[in-house]
Order: C-alpha cells, then structure tokens, then sequence
C-alpha cells in the first residue's frame, strides 16, 4: 500500500490511537480538532488502563496490546504511566464468593490475577478499609495514566516523532468525496478520513448513527486534592460493585445473588448505575467515581445526590488521609450495545469509529492496529 495522505476528525484517544497507527505506517497525517485541545471523555476519566476488565478472548488480547502502547510511550514520549494493578476488594460475603469464584478460572481464561489475603491486601495498599475487609483480588495488568496531562503530551510528540499535523480550534462541519471543510471555509483533501468525534453524532454524518443503537452515558467524577505527606494509594481499588460493571466477572454463577443483593438493598445505586473505584494520578490527587446515567436520563446539571452515594459507598470501602474535594465534574462517553467500538463507513475510503464505551483508555490503540491491519490487508477497514 502507498503512503497516503490520512484525515482524523478528534483528538480524543481515538483520534490520537488512530493517528500514532496510520503514521507508523508510513502515511502523512492530520489530526483536526475544534476545541483548543481535546477536553472530552479522553481527560475526563480515572486513567485507568483495566484489561481485567474485558472479556476473555480478543477483547483482553486487544487491552494486552494498548497497554503495551502506553508502555511504550512512557518510554519514548516521557508520558507518565504508572504500572501499579489492581486490588477489587470484598467487605462482603458475597463479593468474596464472586472473587474466589472467578481466580479459580482466571488463569485458564488466562487473566493474570490471584487472592489476596486481608493481610495482603493492606501490605499492599494503604487505601483499603480494614473494616470488615475480607481480601482482594489483584490483577498486574492495569496502568495508571494521567489523563490530562497525556491526552495533552501525545500530540506534540507524534508531531515531533512522526510529523503529524495537528490542526487544533478547527472544526470539521462537512466531508464530501473525501474533501474535508471546516467552520472558516477551509478545506483538506485526503486519501483516507477517520471520524473519531467521540459522543458527537449530530455534526458529520448524523444517518450513520440512527439505527446503530449507539447510547450516551453520563459519569460523574471528583477529584480530592493532593494527599498529604506524599501518600500513595499503590493499585488502583475497585469495589464489590465494581464486579457487577465490568463484563470478565460474568462467567461467575454467584454473581446473581450479589447484584440481587445490591439491587434490594441499595436500589439506589442501581438507579444511578454506581459503582465505586479510585486511582491516583502522579500529582497524588485521588480521581473517585463513577455512576451512569443514559440517553434520556442525561442533564446538564450534575446531581448533588450522586455524589453524596458514592462518597457514602467510597467510604465503606476505602481510606484516605483526606477527603477534601478538589473538583467535580462529568464526561460523556458513546457505547454501542454489544461490540468494544462502533466502526462504519459512510462514504468510500471514509470511516467512522467511535463508541468506546467506558473502556476507551483501555482499548484504543489495540482497536486502532486491527483497524489499520485489516485496511492495509485486504482494503477492508474492520475491527
Ligand atoms: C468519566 C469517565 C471515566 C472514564 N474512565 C475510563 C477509564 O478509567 N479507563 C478507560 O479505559 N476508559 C474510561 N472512560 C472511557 C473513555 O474516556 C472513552 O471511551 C474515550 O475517552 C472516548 O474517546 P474518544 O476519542 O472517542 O472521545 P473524546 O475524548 O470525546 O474525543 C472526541 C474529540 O472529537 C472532537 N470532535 C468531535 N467532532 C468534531 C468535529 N466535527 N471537528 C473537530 N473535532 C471534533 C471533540 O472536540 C473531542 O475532542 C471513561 C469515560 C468517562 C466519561
């Protein structure tokens, strides 16, 4: 294949995945953006890089891979990756049961995970509540990043590294023939275009999202401040309500009993699908979130209420020196209903990709490889 000129509309982590791709490939690319920087789900979130989280199979293999992506561009972009894990912690019966459950099939399914101990789990972390904490499960895949401060390095490096053009406050508003045109008149011509507009489905190709069953999903976020005394956290935690969110612990049977439990008991949290987990960026803030709120469900006014449940929730679960709220805020992210993203091809030579989901930091530059795999291979741009 000859090296080509490539379009990417979005610098989120999928435009940026997509953009590394094409370039290490050999095409000469330009990244379009309309805000001065990106400043949408990609800096909004808990810079959780979680492959225990996906499914067994090419869902794992596919985080397996960005994770190495992020190793290395720790390594060669300087961007702070911290290769910490993960602990889900149990504080009660039937969060240990699905636990113990799922490490007796982790290795076959091959996750790299085991038990921990109470007593292991607080050499380990000085983040866990020791009340009622009946052990953990740690897993060694996970990352920390930061997503703020890396979603703003990738794009001068790839531009030192590769020679990307990034043409940021440039809003792409239509693509015709694979001629792009921004708000001010100006237009591209590429050989190959990606869309990569995260939750925006309005401005470029509005018929290629109906009917694709693509939901909105609203999280809302907080950050502490910085912890006092240099205190780290060490994994990231998640909680026993984490393992009703995150599709790996499906294949356990005791599962049911917890979400019957958590749904008779805390109705609540079901109404506002919260879950609790916490990591730590390189500054020491704590990010601590997270619920979600669907399609119809969403408002641009943020809900008091839900922050209170999952501090309630947070509380039970883990310790900080402080609890001091620095900051509040929520992100909106695209999923589709059953696939990792959502990939279509509107025009020739045109695609769109999108709807990450909440696993986008996990699963974007293992997603954006098999799409440039494929569309070098057989001309087929498929995930
Ligand atoms: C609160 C929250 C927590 C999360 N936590 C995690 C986590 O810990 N780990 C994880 O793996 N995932 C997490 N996610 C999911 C992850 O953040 C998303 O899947 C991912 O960021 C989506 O990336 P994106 O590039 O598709 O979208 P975005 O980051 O929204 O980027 C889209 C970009 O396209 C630009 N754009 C759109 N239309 C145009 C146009 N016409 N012209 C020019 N520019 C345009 C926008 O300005 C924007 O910058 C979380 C998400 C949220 C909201």
């Amino acid at each position: 294949m000859s090296h080509q000129e490539v379009a990417i509309v979005g610098a989120g982590i999928v435009g940026l995945a997509h953009a590394w791709a094409a370039a290490r490939r050999g095409h000469k690319v330009t990244v379009f953006e309309r805000t001065p920087a990106a400043c949408g789900a990609s800096i909004r979130n808990f810079g959780m890089v979680w492959p225990i989280g996906q499914p067994t199979g090419d869902s794992y293999a596919t985080a397996l891979q960005s994770r190495a992506a992020w190793l290395e561009l720790s390594r060669e972009a300087g961007v702070w990756v911290n290769d910490c894990g993960s602990i889900h912690l149990a504080h009660r019966d039937d969060e240990w049961a699905v636990l113990r459950e799922f490490a007796a099939v982790a290795g076959n399914l091959g996750y790299s995970c085991r038990l921990l101990t109470r007593e292991e789990v607080l050499q380990r972390t000085p983040g866990a509540n020791p009340n009622g904490l009946l052990g953990g499960l740690f897993s060694d895949t996970e990352l920390c990043v930061n997503p703020r401060t890396a979603i703003g390095a990738i794009p001068p490096w790839l531009a030192r590294r590769y020679g990307i053009a990034f043409e940021f406050n440039t809003s792409i508003t239509s693509i015709e023939d694979r001629q792009l045109r921004s708000a001010d008149g100006r237009t591209w011509l590429a050989d190959r275009v990606i869309v990569c507009g995260g939750s925006d489905f309005e401005t470029l190709f509005p018929a290629a999202f109906a009917g694709a069953g693509l939901k909105r999903c609203k999280l809302q976020m907080m950050r502490t401040v910085i912890q006092p005394d240099g205190w780290r956290i060490g994994p990231h935690l998640a909680s026993g309500l984490t393992l009703r969110h995150y599709k790996n612990f499906a294949v356990c049977q005791s599962l049911t009993q917890l979400i019957e439990r958590i749904a008779h008991e805390t109705p609540e949290l079901d109404q506002y699908g919260i879950h609790v987990m916490a990591s730590q960026t390189d500054q020491g803030e704590v990010i601590l979130g997270d619920s979600h709120e669907y399609d119809a469900d969403i408002s641009p006014f943020d809900k008091a209420v839900i922050d209170e449940l999952m501090l309630r929730e947070l509380q039970k679960l883990i310790r900080l020196p402080s609890w001091t709220i620095a900051q509040r805020w929520h992100g909106i992210y695209a999923k589709h209903p059953s696939e990792p993203v959502f990939v279509t091809s509107p025009q020739p030579r045109v695609v769109v990709c999108t709807a990450t989901g909440g696993s986008g930091m996990t699963m974007s530059f293992g997603l954006a490889e098999r799409l440039w795999t494929s569309w070098e291979a057989d001309n087929q741009p498929k995930i």
